[in-house]
């Protein structure tokens, strides 16, 4: 039988609910509990795909083909566990499926209501799939008194009073600011989320504090009173010098114990933490650093490139170096003004990740000419592989090489997929369809050439399996034309036409792939290809 805790935010948006979750659900599992997280998002879309990372930040894309909020990666990364389709959802995602129910007739003739009719399709997801589970970790997104999270609270409402007495949980998290002028922590804030969620239904079980400040047992004491929770559940978490240190932070603040004991349990076994001071340990203490530079668009915004950022650190990680990445605009490299020699030369390593759109494009394209030229390691994501692409098609002399993203060209060397396989069979789409959820989406097998540096890389496999979201591919009739000039294919997905890796053999390590290794790159199991990446950085670090 599956419990469930049910985890809410109170006071202000942005207290890293979803990384709190990952850390409960990274002890509990380092306690030999079998754990699942999901995600309830309460905003309408029907699921992130479309919305702009400058909003929203990055899509993080599941094994399954589902496009999906952020903090699936943190909670991927967390536990290891592959987060799945039916891990996150939207009020969006919910009420299509009702008003299509609706529209059949499913109802039969019923008056379609917010209860019980969205409550139950919100309970429904919340039970699916988790007879195999010990905890399922429900996240509401957004802060409490939202008017869209309502349906949800209430959901979480009945589900407490429908499953047994010790089957769920509830940890609210909230925020305890410190007024510098008054040198006082303020628990009001608290007090009034905590009676906001009361007046939902929902009594928490355990209060998790985000606080810049120490929080006295005096303090804890008074939360404990007003908030009607016990004083050893009211839990601080003040800020973290890195979110590795997050779970370890958390355990010795006692959370996994409180939570253990909310559900009646006094007998669980001891948590094995060694591979978080194995990560935490490497963290912070680094042996040496490199520098990368990622030539992107949506570099003002980190959360954007999200898993990116995780699994360049992870590369870090399994170096045992610090890595400092700095976030360069591709834009500038389109200016006369800005000399691309200055920006590049100090750094060890380039990276152009994954994007849509023409903007920066150029700028892409003479960053990976500089890569190439000055014998930089390079590594392309998805569009970054693209432009690698278009700028080995160009040196071979295909002067016009572009994709058709960018609009019409007569050098498609990247170009639109109408048509592909996948595990339900051949996929088709139109040139201009729906932009929502029609991309070469989730995880495809690739076949990778015997003796290529990729497989190398990957441990001497030939054939593997990545994430993708793409709607665009390397058009494989400028296989020839690129090769004979040195940009190797070195991975195709298996029937020989869509290509997946492209390397050059003859440059110390310049690979571009179609998919995202990142989504996939956790911090006890970094990528190979980015600590690959990482190490070619280190060894260019020595020359430099
Ligand atoms: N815009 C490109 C495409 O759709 C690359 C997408 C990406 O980098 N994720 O194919």
């Amino acid at each position: 039988m599956a419990r469930f805790i049910f985890i809410t935010g109170g006071v202000v948006s942005s207290l890293g609910k979803g990384l709190m979750a990952a850390s409960l659900a990274a002890l509990l599992q380092a306690r030999g509990y079998k754990v699942r997280i999901r995600k309830f998002d309460p905003y309408l879309n029907v699921d992130p795909g479309t919305m702009s990372p400058y909003q929203h930040g990055e899509v993080y894309v599941t094994d399954d083909g589902a496009e999906t909020d952020l903090d699936l990666g943190h909670y991927e990364r967390f536990t290891g566990v592959s987060a799945r389709q039916s891990d996150n959802v939207t009020s969006g995602w919910i009420y299509q499926k009702i008003i299509a129910r609706e529209r059949r007739g499913d109802y039969l003739g019923a008056t379609v209501q917010v209860i019980p009719h969205v409550t139950d399709a919100i309970k429904e997801f919340a039970l699916a799939e988790t007879d195999d589970l010990d905890f399922v970790l429900c996240e509401i997104g957004g802060t409490v008194g939202d008017i869209e999270s309502l349906p949800f609270m209430e959901a979480i409402r009945q589900m407490r009073n429908e499953l047994e007495p010790l089957q769920t949980l509830s940890v609210h998290v909230t925020l305890v600011p410190y007024i510098a002028a008054a040198g006082e922590l303020k628990t009001k804030p608290t007090q009034h989320s905590v009676r906001e969620l009361a007046g939902l239904g929902i009594k928490p079980d355990v209060l998790l504090c985000r606080s810049e400040h120490f929080i006295p047992q005096s303090d804890r004491n008074k939360i404990a009173q007003f908030c009607n929770v016990r004083p050893e559940a009211v839990i601080p978490a003040l800020d973290a010098p890195s979110i590795y240190s997050v779970p370890l932070q958390y355990h010795g603040e006692g959370l996994d114990t409180q939570v253990l004991r909310g559900f009646g349990i006094t007998d669980a076994p001891e948590p094995d933490l060694s591979r978080w001071h194995d990560v935490t340990d490497r963290y912070f203490h680094p042996e040496g650093e490199v520098t990368i530079g990622v030539v992107g668009k949506y570099v003002g915004l980190q959360d954007a490139y999200k898993s990116l950022n995780e699994a360049l650190v992870h590369g870090g990680l399994a170096n045992r170096v610090k890595v400092n990445i700095r976030w360069i605009d591709a834009e500038i490299f389109e200016q006369d003004d800005n000399d691309i020699t200055a920006q590049l030369e100090p750094l060890h390593a380039i990276l152009v990740p994954g994007g849509f759109g023409e903007r920066g494009s150029e700028g892409k394209i003479a960053s990976v000419r500089f890569a190439r030229e000055h014998k930089v390691p390079f590594f392309g994501i998805c569009l970054g592989m693209q432009m690698a692409c278009i700028e080995g098609a160009r040196a071979a002399g295909h002067g016009g090489a572009s994709s058709t993203e960018f609009g019409p060209t007569d050098e498609p060397v990247v170009g639109i997929i109408t048509e592909w396989m996948s595990k339900e069979g051949l996929q088709q789409r139109e040139a201009g369809g729906d932009l929502g959820g029609t991309m070469r989406l989730g995880a495809y097998p690739a076949k990778l050439s015997a003796n290529s540096h990729v497989s190398t890389i990957y441990g001497g496999v030939t054939e593997i399996s990545e994430r993708h979201r793409h709607r665009y591919e390397v058009n494989v009739a400028y296989r020839d034309a690129l090769e004979s000039d040195g940009l190797v294919f070195s991975g195709m997905s298996p029937d020989g036409l869509l290509p997946e890796i492209v390397e050059r053999p003859d440059h110390p390590w310049f690979v571009g792939v179609q998919f995202h290794p990142e989504l996939k790159s956790r911090p006890f199991d970094p990528h190979p290809l980015f600590s690959g990446f990482i190490a070619a950085a280190l060894r260019q670090s020595r020359l430099v």
